[in-house]
Protein backbone atom coordinates (compact mmCIF):
# COMPACT_ATOMS: atom_id res chain seq x y z
CA UNK A 1 0.00 0.00 0.00
CA UNK A 2 2.73 2.48 1.14
CA UNK A 3 4.88 2.10 -2.19
CA UNK A 4 1.35 3.09 -4.51
CA UNK A 5 1.56 6.50 -2.65
CA UNK A 6 4.18 8.18 -5.59
CA UNK A 7 1.29 7.46 -8.14
CA UNK A 8 -0.61 10.77 -7.30
CA UNK A 9 2.68 12.43 -6.85
CA UNK A 10 4.08 11.39 -10.59
CA UNK A 11 0.47 12.20 -11.77
CA UNK A 12 0.50 15.70 -10.40
CA UNK A 13 4.67 16.10 -12.31
CA UNK A 14 3.27 15.06 -15.04
CA UNK A 15 0.60 17.57 -15.21
CA UNK A 16 3.10 20.08 -14.58
CA UNK A 17 5.18 19.26 -17.02
CA UNK A 18 3.00 19.00 -19.49
CA UNK A 19 2.35 22.60 -18.80
CA UNK A 20 5.53 23.47 -19.03
CA UNK A 21 6.73 21.96 -22.30
CA UNK A 22 3.45 23.40 -23.73
CA UNK A 23 4.56 26.73 -22.56
CA UNK A 24 7.90 26.13 -23.93
CA UNK A 25 6.81 25.16 -27.81
CA UNK A 26 3.93 27.30 -28.06
CA UNK A 27 5.06 30.74 -26.66
CA UNK A 28 2.79 32.94 -28.83
CA UNK A 29 -0.31 31.09 -27.12
CA UNK A 30 1.51 31.47 -23.69
CA UNK A 31 0.26 33.01 -20.37
CA UNK A 32 3.16 34.11 -19.01
CA UNK A 33 5.05 37.03 -19.72
CA UNK A 34 8.44 38.50 -19.20
CA UNK A 35 7.53 40.69 -16.13
CA UNK A 36 8.25 43.53 -15.96
CA UNK A 37 9.49 43.97 -19.11
CA UNK A 38 6.51 42.77 -20.99
CA UNK A 39 2.86 44.02 -19.62
CA UNK A 40 -0.90 43.29 -19.89
CA UNK A 41 -3.16 45.80 -21.34
CA UNK A 42 -5.35 46.24 -18.32
CA UNK A 43 -8.98 47.44 -18.25
CA UNK A 44 -9.28 51.19 -17.70
CA UNK A 45 -11.49 50.26 -15.75
CA UNK A 46 -8.53 48.54 -13.58
CA UNK A 47 -8.42 49.24 -9.55
CA UNK A 48 -4.88 49.77 -8.91
CA UNK A 49 -2.94 52.57 -7.23
CA UNK A 50 -5.27 55.63 -5.69
CA UNK A 51 -4.74 59.19 -7.26
CA UNK A 52 -5.71 62.05 -5.58
CA UNK A 53 -6.68 64.68 -8.20
CA UNK A 54 -5.99 68.33 -8.60
CA UNK A 55 -8.63 71.58 -9.23
CA UNK A 56 -6.87 73.56 -12.38
CA UNK A 57 -4.71 75.64 -10.03
CA UNK A 58 -3.22 72.74 -8.39
CA UNK A 59 -4.59 72.40 -5.41
CA UNK A 60 -5.91 68.97 -4.12
CA UNK A 61 -9.84 68.39 -4.77
CA UNK A 62 -10.18 66.37 -1.73
CA UNK A 63 -12.58 68.75 1.01
CA UNK A 64 -11.81 66.82 3.40
CA UNK A 65 -15.20 65.41 4.15
CA UNK A 66 -14.23 61.56 5.09
CA UNK A 67 -16.65 59.90 3.20
CA UNK A 68 -14.02 57.77 1.34
CA UNK A 69 -12.55 56.77 5.40
CA UNK A 70 -16.51 55.97 6.08
CA UNK A 71 -17.21 54.05 3.48
CA UNK A 72 -14.09 52.16 3.13
CA UNK A 73 -14.45 48.55 4.51
CA UNK A 74 -10.62 48.45 4.99
CA UNK A 75 -9.93 51.16 7.42
CA UNK A 76 -6.99 52.03 5.74
CA UNK A 77 -7.56 55.64 5.02
CA UNK A 78 -6.68 57.90 7.55
CA UNK A 79 -7.30 61.97 7.41
CA UNK A 80 -6.37 64.54 9.13
CA UNK A 81 -8.48 67.67 8.19
CA UNK A 82 -7.34 71.39 8.22
CA UNK A 83 -9.36 75.02 7.90
CA UNK A 84 -8.84 75.96 3.72
CA UNK A 85 -7.29 79.00 3.12
CA UNK A 86 -10.05 80.10 1.25
CA UNK A 87 -13.32 80.81 2.59
CA UNK A 88 -15.33 78.86 -0.55
CA UNK A 89 -13.69 75.58 0.64
CA UNK A 90 -14.40 75.12 4.27
CA UNK A 91 -11.80 72.06 4.47
CA UNK A 92 -8.90 70.60 2.95
CA UNK A 93 -6.60 67.44 4.14
CA UNK A 94 -3.53 68.10 6.16
CA UNK A 95 -2.61 64.12 6.15
CA UNK A 96 -4.18 61.96 3.47
CA UNK A 97 -2.50 58.68 4.34
CA UNK A 98 -3.77 54.78 2.52
CA UNK A 99 -2.34 52.41 3.97
CA UNK A 100 -1.70 49.48 0.61
CA UNK A 101 -1.55 46.75 2.72
CA UNK A 102 -4.67 46.66 3.79
CA UNK A 103 -6.56 48.01 1.00
CA UNK A 104 -8.53 45.34 -0.53
CA UNK A 105 -8.66 47.36 -4.02
CA UNK A 106 -12.37 47.99 -4.16
CA UNK A 107 -12.96 51.12 -5.19
CA UNK A 108 -15.58 52.23 -2.97
CA UNK A 109 -13.38 55.44 -1.85
CA UNK A 110 -13.52 56.47 -5.52
CA UNK A 111 -17.72 55.53 -5.34
CA UNK A 112 -18.00 57.93 -2.00
CA UNK A 113 -16.62 60.84 -2.97
CA UNK A 114 -18.78 63.35 -3.75
CA UNK A 115 -15.56 65.69 -5.38
CA UNK A 116 -14.29 63.34 -7.38
CA UNK A 117 -10.96 63.37 -5.64
CA UNK A 118 -9.94 60.28 -5.43
CA UNK A 119 -9.79 57.91 -8.26
CA UNK A 120 -7.57 54.71 -9.17
CA UNK A 121 -4.88 54.01 -11.81
CA UNK A 122 -3.98 51.27 -13.37
CA UNK A 123 -0.09 51.03 -11.67
CA UNK A 124 0.20 47.71 -10.12
CA UNK A 125 3.78 48.15 -9.24
CA UNK A 126 3.47 47.90 -5.48
CA UNK A 127 6.56 46.63 -3.60
CA UNK A 128 7.68 47.31 -0.40
CA UNK A 129 10.62 46.38 1.55
CA UNK A 130 9.46 48.07 4.96
CA UNK A 131 5.74 48.15 6.38
CA UNK A 132 6.16 51.99 6.54
CA UNK A 133 6.89 52.16 2.94
CA UNK A 134 3.48 50.58 2.21
CA UNK A 135 1.65 54.13 3.57
CA UNK A 136 1.09 56.08 0.32
CA UNK A 137 0.93 60.32 1.59
CA UNK A 138 -1.02 62.78 0.22
CA UNK A 139 2.06 63.55 -2.03
CA UNK A 140 2.78 59.86 -3.12
CA UNK A 141 -0.88 59.97 -3.87
CA UNK A 142 -0.71 63.39 -5.87
CA UNK A 143 2.19 62.66 -7.80
CA UNK A 144 1.81 64.48 -11.69
CA UNK A 145 3.05 61.15 -13.03
CA UNK A 146 -0.28 59.90 -12.26
CA UNK A 147 -2.36 62.26 -14.82
CA UNK A 148 -1.10 60.54 -17.60
CA UNK A 149 -4.26 59.30 -19.15
CA UNK A 150 -3.09 55.43 -20.53
CA UNK A 151 -2.67 55.25 -16.83
CA UNK A 152 -5.85 55.94 -15.33
CA UNK A 153 -8.08 52.99 -13.56
CA UNK A 154 -11.37 53.15 -11.46
CA UNK A 155 -12.61 56.45 -11.67
CA UNK A 156 -16.55 57.91 -11.93
CA UNK A 157 -16.27 59.45 -15.62
CA UNK A 158 -14.91 58.00 -18.87
CA UNK A 159 -14.51 60.29 -21.60
CA UNK A 160 -14.20 57.82 -24.46
CA UNK A 161 -17.17 56.17 -23.58
CA UNK A 162 -18.84 59.10 -22.90
CA UNK A 163 -18.35 60.26 -25.93
CA UNK A 164 -19.23 56.57 -27.54
CA UNK A 165 -22.99 57.01 -25.35
CA UNK A 166 -23.31 60.31 -27.50
CA UNK A 167 -22.33 58.77 -30.73
CA UNK A 168 -25.25 56.09 -30.40
CA UNK A 169 -27.65 58.40 -29.09
CA UNK A 170 -27.15 60.30 -32.25
CA UNK A 171 -27.71 56.97 -34.31
CA UNK A 172 -23.49 57.82 -35.41
CA UNK A 173 -23.52 54.03 -34.22
CA UNK A 174 -24.80 51.02 -35.55
CA UNK A 175 -24.76 48.87 -32.74
CA UNK A 176 -26.08 45.66 -34.69
CA UNK A 177 -22.88 45.95 -36.99
CA UNK A 178 -20.53 47.05 -34.21
CA UNK A 179 -21.83 43.43 -32.63
CA UNK A 180 -21.02 41.68 -35.42
CA UNK A 181 -17.52 43.34 -36.03
CA UNK A 182 -16.56 42.30 -32.11
CA UNK A 183 -17.97 38.90 -33.21
CA UNK A 184 -16.24 38.69 -35.97
CA UNK A 185 -12.92 39.77 -34.18
CA UNK A 186 -12.45 42.56 -36.38
CA UNK A 187 -12.49 44.97 -33.36
CA UNK A 188 -9.85 44.73 -30.20
CA UNK A 189 -10.78 45.18 -27.20
CA UNK A 190 -9.96 48.46 -25.04
CA UNK A 191 -6.70 47.75 -22.99
CA UNK A 192 -6.38 50.91 -21.51
S1 LIG B 1 -10.04 50.76 -2.58
FE1 LIG B 1 -11.43 50.00 -0.97
S2 LIG B 1 -10.05 49.21 0.62
FE2 LIG B 1 -8.81 50.49 -0.73
S3 LIG B 1 -8.79 52.53 0.23
FE3 LIG B 1 -10.50 52.50 -1.26
S4 LIG B 1 -12.31 51.87 -0.05
FE4 LIG B 1 -10.47 51.35 1.14
S1 LIG C 1 -11.18 62.01 -1.18
FE1 LIG C 1 -13.31 62.63 -1.57
S2 LIG C 1 -14.53 61.43 -0.12
FE2 LIG C 1 -12.40 61.35 0.59
S3 LIG C 1 -12.24 63.01 2.07
FE3 LIG C 1 -11.58 63.81 0.09
S4 LIG C 1 -13.43 64.74 -0.82
FE4 LIG C 1 -14.11 63.40 0.85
Amino acid sequence: MAERLYLPLLSGLGVTLKHFLRNIFRRGKSYTIQYPEERRNYSHRFRGHHILTARPDGSLRCVACFLCATACPAECIKIEAGEHPDVNIEKYPVVYDIDMLRCVFCGYCVDACPEEAIIMSNNYDMAYFSRDQSIATKEELSKPYTYDASQLGYRPHYPEEDAQRAAIREGVVDLIAEARRWQDGTVEAKAS
